[in-house]
């Protein structure tokens, strides 16, 4: 919300981040967007909001979440001191709850009765769902049929919670085809429902509106390391999908003399397909409404991705990290499935916390600088915990060495 306003607080009144962002929209749902925008900013400093949503996050998230200094992981590793933002322990296990209350509370303020998403992986759907549970409004979840498949756990907690999960059976049958589907709905029905985006992408005002639901965690953080260490940190990093968690923990530094760096997932390798590192390998681009960094063939259209992690294979990215990068203030890097694994398997063995696929590839990239810089901190912000991941990882990289010994 407002509690802390910068000089990198954009967009502009039209949802540009320097060049990145706006809201390419068809005409039809201009309207319907201009509501969501029009109330947002009727709420974002409404008293009866923010307290609503500080207790929820109190009582029903478990806020604030700790940061924790990895001392074990630290002195093996050797050089600067790695802590963690411990996002992981938030109600339904990752970040993304921070922003799906937030979207629930709004919808409320609204007066709307259904929330609308489409979800890959299925985390978004799972998370939203668990809002519109808490809210008492029904939720309507968009997923491509090859994902539901792939994703059964994840569409069995999403029923349980109540929402109706509506598979889509054209195209490719995934998150594309998914997001369209979505938007159809939203069209048909914008009078009663409201369309929740899961990262700080899509159309203005969802890459600012969830950047503001996230920087709770880039708030609570600063004051607790504070507390910890009586420094700032010199180092933060967090990984990148869409980015959300990333811009929740930058934006309570933005402003501090730290380096900060977004991880992206590098795959299996440099080579289109085999990644989806949209800093490094992408160039200007439209998708799904907003100008981004974005991994396209040569005609233009959205590039298939690949990472280990699936909440980090999105082929654009948020608009405000493409503005940081332009100007310098966030440095992107990426990290590799194999460098992603090493990480997860240390965290697991050396400090007893089971990391999320995608928070791992922030951790490895943490365990490296941390080397490089020799001495000093690394705040991290580890965005999920792994129970989601177990079943991938038991197959594809099994239990690690200690266990195959034991
Ligand atoms: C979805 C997800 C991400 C990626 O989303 P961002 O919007 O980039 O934060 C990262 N970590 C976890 C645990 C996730 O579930």
């Amino acid at each position: 919300m407002t509690e802390q306003n910068n000089r990198f607080d954009g967009p502009d009144e039209n949802g540009f981040f320097g060049k990145y962002g706006g809201k390419f929209l068809p005409p039809q749902l201009e309207k319907p967007f201009a509501e969501i925008i029009e109330a947002y900013h009727r709420i974002e400093n409404d008293a009866a909001f923010i307290a609503e949503l500080r207790s929820i996050r109190k009582h029903f998230q478990g806020r604030p979440t700790p940061v924790y200094h990895a001392r074990t992981l630290s002195l093996t590793n050797g050089g600067a001191h790695i802590y963690l933002k411990r996002e992981d322990l938030n109600h339904t296990g990752a970040h993304k709850i921070n922003h799906c209350m937030g979207e629930g509370l709004l919808a409320k303020f609204m007066g709307k009765k259904r929330l609308i998403a489409e979800t890959g992986a299925g985390q978004h759907g799972v998370a939203l769902a668990t809002a519109a549970a808490y809210f008492g409004l029904q939720c309507e979840i968009h997923m491509g049929e090859v994902d539901i498949a792939k994703q059964a756990p994840n569409v069995s907690r999403m029923k349980l919670l109540g929402a109706k999960v509506v598979p889509v059976s054209h195209g490719l049958k995934t998150l594309k085809e998914a997001v369209d589907s979505a938007f159809e709905a939203y069209l048909a029905d914008y009078e009663n429902s409201i369309y929740c985006i899961g990262s700080v992408v899509g159309p203005h005002p969802f890459p600012m509106m969830v950047r503001d639901f996230q920087k709770v965690v880039g708030i609570e953080a600063r004051e607790q390391f504070m507390e910890m260490t009586g420094n700032l940190p010199d180092a933060v990093c967090a990984c990148v999908g869409g980015g959300s968690n990333a811009m929740g923990l930058f934006s309570g530094f933005l402003n501090d003399p730290c380096a900060i760096y977004g991880v992206e997932p590098l795959g299996k390798g440099g080579k289109l397909g085999d990644h989806a590192a949209t800093m490094t390998y992408g160039r200007e681009g439209i998708i799904h409404g907003f100008k981004c960094y974005l991994l396209q063939n040569e005609d233009g259209s959205p590039a298939p991705v690949y990472s280990c992690a699936s909440g980090l294979d999105y082929p654009g990215v948020g608009p405000e990290h493409c503005h940081l990068k332009d100007i310098g203030r966030v440095e992107y890097v990426t990290c590799s499935d194999d460098q992603c694994r090493e990480a997860f398997f240390k965290l697991c063995r050396s400090e007893g916390i089971i990391p999320a696929i995608e928070s791992a590839h922030a951790v490895a990239f943490a365990l490296t600088k941390a080397r490089e810089m020799k001495r000093g901190t690394i705040l991290v912000n580890l965005s999920g915990r792994g129970d989601k991941d177990l079943d991938y990882v038991i197959e594809n990289w099994g239990l690690g060495d200690a266990a195959a010994t034991a």
